[in-house]
């Protein structure tokens, strides 16, 4: 069942020039892959286009946000409560985020990618998320964090090699924490070491997101501990490599659907091929990495936010009545209601103009902290609040509204805990105000 638009009819886009709605000229959409031809906006002179709002979409993002709201009510949302319950990524799911273009965003087409910008796939992040927070993490680390590793860092050779099967058929893990090293990242003890043919890791990580699913895993390791955190290299790893094994798979509070591992590596031969880059630059990658990921991340709990908000304003303003009226009729209701949609509406301000900010090739990390912080803070809230509105029925485990409530807690937790997030503005914040 290949995405189209909600209508369920081919969709028809813009060219790719009017990714922030300057003029249109339609374009043939193959709705398999989403958009054939967009182009992505860093190739886009925004000196020369209208300023618009900030969460205004191109044609072809609205388009893309119906197509993945449409799949993910029809495919997923039947199947959250039992993925949940059985803490497993049901594996059609995944087969069918290949087939409809969700883990190739922005993998160009020559490599059998959507060819799309970054926005798209924080559209499509977030309206994974308004179902299931841990189908959009799924998506959200092989996106921002696997492939764009590769996009960024990668040879031709290793792009030829793995950009077509991270588009069609292998998902991929990002292996930066360890057990002893969750903030601290860089003080990671994962050892690399040279050999004839290439390099031999030992160590273990922890945490890490889609390891069960995964055949590709982007693992950090010190080629050089004596030099610190500039020995830290990043290598590529496959699942069937001899002294590969998952150790553990951790029982979580929410997000459960998405696995969560910890990885053992035990002399793992890697071939020098699989060097990402250059020795040494591993912790500049995971920076940079990170930084991107964090737009993601902010995404997915503004997406949280807005499927458990929706999910109880159906609840209060159809189902449920009390003294005679809907209980979504009362002030005291209605008041709570517009506080946390205008707070999450403001998230997603700070979301999508890190995105941009970053599609224009201007400086984000801060707008990328920022976003991050915020959203997972109105995630956190509106989640809770929105079981309140629902009474008892906010509290059992058989809608949404309970489930969202415990996934939003990780919002600030990985990909920088919200101290660090509040460490990196601060630090920008004194550097420009310090005389
Ligand atoms: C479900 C899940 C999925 C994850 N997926 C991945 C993954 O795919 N890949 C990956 O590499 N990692 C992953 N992580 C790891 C995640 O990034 C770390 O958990 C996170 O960075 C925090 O590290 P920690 O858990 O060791 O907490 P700690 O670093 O031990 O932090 C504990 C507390 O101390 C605070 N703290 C620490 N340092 C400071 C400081 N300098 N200033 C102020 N406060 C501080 C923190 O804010 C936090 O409140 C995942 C974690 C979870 C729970």
């Amino acid at each position: 069942m290949p995405l189209t638009a909600a209508t369920g009819q081919s969709i028809h886009l813009p060219s790719s020039t009017d990714v922030s709605s300057a003029g249109t000229t339609p374009k043939e959409f193959r709705a398999r892959t989403f958009v054939a031809s967009a182009r992505r906006r860093n190739d886009v002179d925004t000196d020369s286009l209208t300023p618009t709002p900030i969460t205004h979409f191109s044609e072809t993002e609205t388009m893309l946000a119906e197509s993945i709201s449409k799949w993910a009510n029809e495919a997923v949302a039947p199947k959250v409560r039992q993925m949940d319950e059985e803490e497993k990524m049901d594996p059609e799911v995944v087969e069918q985020m290949f087939e409809q273009g969700l883990m190739a965003f922005e993998i160009p087409e020559e490599y059998g990618g959507a060819g799309m910008n970054f926005t798209s796939a924080i559209v499509g992040i977030e309206e994974l998320a308004r179902v299931d927070p841990s189908v959009s993490v799924m998506c959200d680390v092989h996106n921002t964090l696997v492939v764009t590793s590769i996009l960024k860092y990668g040879s031709e050779k290793l792009k030829k090699e793995w950009l077509p099967k991270l588009a069609t058929n292998t998902v991929g893990s990002f292996c930066l924490s360890e057990p002893a090293s969750g903030s601290d990242a860089f003080a990671l003890k994962t050892k690399a070491e040279k050999t004839e043919n290439g390099y031999k890791i030992n160590g273990s990580k922890m945490w890490i997101t889609n390891s069960l699913e995964a055949d590709f895993f982007l693992v950090f390791a010190n080629l050089n501990p004596e030099a610190g955190y500039k020995g830290i290299t990043a290598f590529i790893v496959t699942k069937d490599t001899k002294g590969f094994s998952i150790a553990k798979k951790e029982k979580k509070l929410g997000i459960r659907a998405s696995s969560t591992c910890v990885i053992n590596f035990d002399d793992v031969e890697v071939p020098k091929e699989n060097l990402l880059g250059q020795e040494g630059q591993g912790y500049k990658y995971a920076i940079s990495l990170l930084n991107e990921g964090r737009i993601g991340i902010g995404a997915q709990m503004t997406g949280l936010a807005l499927g458990a908000w929706e999910n109880a304003a159906k609840y209060v303003w159809n189902d449920r009545k009390q003294f005679g009226q809907l209980v979504g009729e009362f002030q005291g209701m209605q008041h709570q209601l517009a506080q946390a949609y205008t707070e999450i509406c403001a998230a997603r301000a700070l979301v999508y103009n890190a995105a941009r900010k970053k599609e224009a090739g201007e400086d984000f990390v801060t707008d990328a902290a920022m976003a991050k912080l915020y959203a997972s803070q109105v995630a956190g809230k509106v989640s809770s609040l929105a079981v309140e509105w629902m009474g008892g029925m906010g509290f059992v485990r058989e809608g949404i509204a309970e489930k969202m409530f415990r996934d939003s807690k990780i919002g600030a937790i990985y990909e920088g805990t919200s101290n660090i997030q509040l460490t990196t503005i601060a630090k920008t914040l004194q550097k420009k105000y310090t005389q």
